[in-house]
This record gives C-alpha cells, sequence and structure tokens, in this order.
C-alpha cells in the first residue's frame, strides 16, 4: 500500500528543503496559527489554566517518580481483566511480540489507529516484511500512509499537505478523480475503510493514558475509528509507552481536562474511549483477546537523570509544536525523527544515547522558552535543549571550529587588555571583507550566518573611545566657561551626586 521516499540526512539539509517548499510552509503556518489559537481560546475560557497546568505536572511529576508502582499495579489489574500484557525493553522486542502474535493469529490485515509508538518501531514495514498488510484508520495517517511518508505532527499528521495534494492521493485509490473538497475526501476515506474495520484479523492502537486503579486504557480521538479499530477486529493489541501511566479515574479528569485543549482547542474529543479488558460475556461487541505491549525503548534511560526525567511527564498534545518559530517555518520532516518539534528535538536524542547519531537537532530551535509556556505539563524542553548541546560537546561531537571560537571568545573577554587588542586587530582585519558597512563574506564561520543575516561592521570608534572623547569635550567645556556659570555647575554635579535635586531645574 505504501511508497517510501528518500530523506536528506542532516536536520540543515532537510530544513533547507522545506524552507523552499512554498506548499508546505502554508499549509504548516495556517494549520498550527489555528490550533494555537484554538489552545489560546480554549485556556482562557477554562479560566484557571495555570492552576490546572501545574495540577497536570505534579500528577506526572508523581507518577513517574513512582513509576514502577503504578506499573504494577497497571500490570496486575489489566492481567486481572483479562488483558495479556507484555515488556519489551527494546523497540526490536516490541516488534518481535507484535509479529508473533499477528502469526500466531494467522492475521492478512491489521487495522491501526493512534499509535505514535508503533511509528517510532516501524511496525508497519515489519508487519508487511511478514506479509501482513497494515492499515492507518485515521484520515491523516491514511493520507500519509498513501504518499509513503511518516507524520509530520504529533496530532496532526498530514499538516504538510493541503487538500489539493490530499484528492490527488485519494483518486489514486478511487481510480477516478475527486473533487478537491473536504466531506467529498473524508466520505470517500469513511467508505473505504468501513471495508477494511469489517475485515481486518486484528485492531491495533496506541494509548493516551493507561489508568493503573482500573487496568484500563483511554484514547482520545475525533473520527470514531478508534473506536471501530478496538470493537470490531477479534484480536486487539495497544502499544503503549511505559510512561503512560496516570494514578486514577481522578487524574484522568485533570488530563482530560488539559490534553484536548492544548492539542485541538477543544474542551473534549468527539471520542474518549476507555477500554478495560477484552469482550465480556454480557458485552455486545468487543475483542475477544487483548494484548498490551508495554514499550521502554530508551524511555527507562530518563529516570533518575535530573535534567531529562521530567521529558516522561509529555503528554503528546503537540501544542509545543504549533507554538515553535522553528517547527511552523519547517514543519515536521526536517527533524528527521518520528517525534518533531521541541518534543521530538528533545525527545529523539533522549530516547538514543548514542551521541554519534544525534545530527544537530537540538540545535533546530531558537531557546526562546514558547515551548515551554505552551506546554500543558510544564515541561522545561527549552532548557533540556540546552543540555543536550552541552552533553553533545562533551563527548566530543561539538563543532571543533565553533569550540575553538568559543573559548578564544572567553579568553579575550576575561581581560580587558585583550579585548582591546582583539578589538584593533578585528578592525584592521575586516576591511578585507567590509561592504557597505556589513560584513558581507560567506566564507568560514559566517558561511551560514550570512546568508540569510546582515552582520554589521565594527565601528570606526568603539564605545570606550566616543565616551573618552565626550568626557574630554565636557572637560574642555567647562574650562572655557566664567568662573560664575562653572561653580554654578560643579554645584549641580555635587547636589546630583549627593541624590539632591537629581531632577532639579538648576
Ligand atoms: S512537551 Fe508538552 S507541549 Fe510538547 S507534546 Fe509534550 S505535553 Fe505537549
Amino acid at each position: 500500500m505504501s511508497k517510501t521516499l528518500t530523506k536528506p540526512n542532516t536536520v540543515k539539509a532537510r530544513a533547507e528543503l522545506a524552507l523552499n517548499d512554498e506548499f508546505l510552509r502554508k499549509a504548516v503556518k495556517f494549520t498550527t496559527e489555528r490550533l494555537r489559537n484554538g489552545k489560546k481560546n480554549a485556556s482562557a475560557e477554562h479560566g484557571n489554566w495555570d492552576e490546572w497546568r501545574e495540577r497536570g505536572r505534579q500528577i506526572r511529576l508523581h507518577t513517574i517518580a513512582h513509576l514502577d508502582y503504578y506499573l504494577n499495579m497497571f500490570v496486575n489489574n489489566a492481567r486481572a481483566n483479562g488483558v495479556h500484557v507484555h515488556f519489551a525493553e527494546t523497540g526490536a522486542e516490541a516488534v518481535r511480540i507484535a509479529l508473533e502474535i499477528a502469526k500466531h493469529k494467522q492475521a492478512k490485515t491489521v487495522v491501526k489507529s493512534k499509535s505514535m509508538v508503533s511509528e517510532e518501531l516501524h511496525l508497519n514495514h515489519a508487519l508487511e516484511e511478514i506479509g501482513v498488510e497494515a492499515i492507518e484508520t485515521d484520515l491523516g495517517e491514511y493520507i500519509i500512509q498513501l504518499a509513503g511518508e511518516t507524520p509530520s505532527h504529533i496530532v496532526i499528521p498530514a499538516i504538510h499537505k493541503n487538500r489539493h495534494q490530499i484528492a490527488e492521493l485519494l483518486s489514486e485509490v478511487a481510480g477516478e478523480k475527486l473533487a478537491a473538497d473536504t466531506t467529498v475526501l473524508a466520505g470517500f476515506v469513511r467508505k473505504k475503510l468501513r471495508e477494511n474495520f469489517l475485515e481486518a484479523d486484528i485492531g491495533m492502537t496506541g494509548c493516551n493514558f493507561a489508568i493503573a486503579e482500573t487496568g484500563s486504557m483511554v484514547l482520545f480521538e475525533n473520527e470514531g475509528n478508534a473506536r471501530m479499530v478496538t470493537t470490531l477486529p477479534k484480536t486487539q493489541i495497544t502499544l503503549m509507552g511505559m510512561e503512560r501511566i496516570i494514578p486514577s479515574f481522578q487524574d484522568l479528569e485533570v488530563m482530560a481536562t488539559l490534553l484536548p485543549r492544548s492539542a485541538t482547542g477543544q474542551k473534549l474529543t468527539m471520542y474518549m474511549s476507555c477500554i478495560t479488558g477484552p469482550r465480556r460475556e454480557a458485552d455486545a461487541d468487543g475483542p475477544d483477546e487483548m494484548h498490551i505491549i508495554i514499550v521502554d525503548n530508551g524511555r527507562s534511560l530518563q529516570l533518575g537523570d535530573p535534567e531529562f526525567q521530567e521529558l516522561l511527564n509529555c503528554i503528546r498534545c503537540g501544542a509545543c509544536l504549533n507554538a515553535c518559530p522553528v517547527y511552523r517555518h519547517i514543519g515536521g520532516h526536517a527533524y528527521g525523527g518520528t517525534y518533531s518539534g521541541p518534543i521530538g528535538a528533545v525527545l529523539t536524542p533522549a530516547l538514543n544515547k548514542n551521541v554519534a547519531e544525534w545530527d544537530d537537532i537540538a540545535n533546530a530551535s531558537s531557546l526562546c522558552g514558547a515551548c515551554y509556556e505552551a506546554c500543558p505539563v510544564k515541561i522545561p524542553l527549552h532548557e533540556m535543549l540546552i543540555y543536550l548541546r552541552r552533553r553533545k560537546v562533551e563527548s566530543g561531537y561539538g563543532n571543533k571550529l565553533e569550540s575553538a571560537g568559543m573559548k578564544g571568545f572567553a579568553s579575550i573577554m576575561r581581560s580587558a587588555k585583550r579585548y582591546r587588542a582583539a578589538l584593533g586587530v578585528g578592525k584592521l582585519g575586516q576591511k578585507l571583507v567590509v561592504r557597505g558597512g556589513s560584513i558581507r563574506t560567506k566564507l568560514g564561520p559566517l558561511k551560514g550566518w550570512n546568508a540569510y543575516r546582515v552582520t554589521p561592521s565594527l565601528p570606526k570608534t568603539s564605545f570606550r573611545q566616543r565616551f573618552a572623547a565626550l568626557d574630554e569635550e565636557i572637560r574642555q567645556g567647562l574650562n572655557e566657561m566664567s568662573p560664575e556659570m562653572r561653580s554654578r555647575m560643579e554645584r549641580i554635579v555635587k547636589q546630583r551626586e549627593q541624590g539632591k535635586g537629581g531632577h532639579g531645574h538648576g
């Protein structure tokens, strides 16, 4: 069903590509602005938003600090509900477990919904390799699966596409030209997916929250497809990041207040499903068999790390993406991983401790702190980005030229003598590259900077020189005054120094 596209392999090259894609930039700007405004209105209407943000943060901090306890409680309750619970330490292990279930069930088709974890594990590809067709059923996911792409937003995976591009993709499936009209397109997908829901052997979902006290898993959605996926196929598999736990339904109330408002500006999503085990005898529908695969895949590495543990508090609302000035210009694919935006720029390297593979993703941020302001559970992503940059440099993978430059700069700034000498050398040296008052060169470290910005040249006279000249002028002026005027001026200066008559009219 899917095609695969190759992407450039550095953040810089992918960002360049995105910046030159007019369609993408317009589409991402349009939707992120809509989501941002939605969140702004919904949180203002709430009335006590900051108080609830703090409540949400405290719930997440408490749960993650006692993750072993709540995970254990969740697993015991889920098993008591008849769920098969599996633990996967790595992504490969999670894939192996999912494939074993699919093989055991002799599955031909899996319908999927709401699972960024399955994207993280590249599960669709693995299923295809054993001859199982994986069909994404969230509208956005369905579109990007047809395009052979990966999600470019946590909540709106096809944010970078406009309706004309979507109509083209869906027309290929329909075998006829479909109008670029959202009702027509959504209607076509709805009809198409109905057949898939009825035929699928396995339903697979992610999990927004897992409730420890009951062993339930909770899904928020707007399209109703997650409900189909968890109800119609005979076997249900839930892929769950190990940090998705919250202690109780009382805590869910706080999360259900924060998540939809932050994600889409809704008070509540159209559907919120709480699933507590497979179908019971009296139930009209539901799967006969239910599996939950609890995935670690690098998450436990953050536990006990004072700089990164709060990363596990994330509720995947996507608000930090919509707020980020970098994401709003380049979209999600430039980040190169499953997760994009500020959370992706931290999460991707944090889950993978191999610094050599980090690329420059932590540099894809202006460190403005808009992500922190937007985050419903107050994760200090802007600080984490600095920690990541530091860890990269400390591991010997920083930019050597930049590092040498910074050392030189620090040495100059520590001594007034060296500072003055450096200014003198700089003023002389810049003559080679200054045109029209600006440094124009695109050589060396200034290449990237000067491609998009103007570097002002060093002024002919420094502030210190101008200050000294002004001081001299004033002294001259005083010397030339009449004795009467001079003594009057001296009196005023004295009064000002003593704090009297500071604003006077003398
Ligand atoms: S870091 Fe915060 S704002 Fe970003 S996705 Fe996670 S919870 Fe949402």
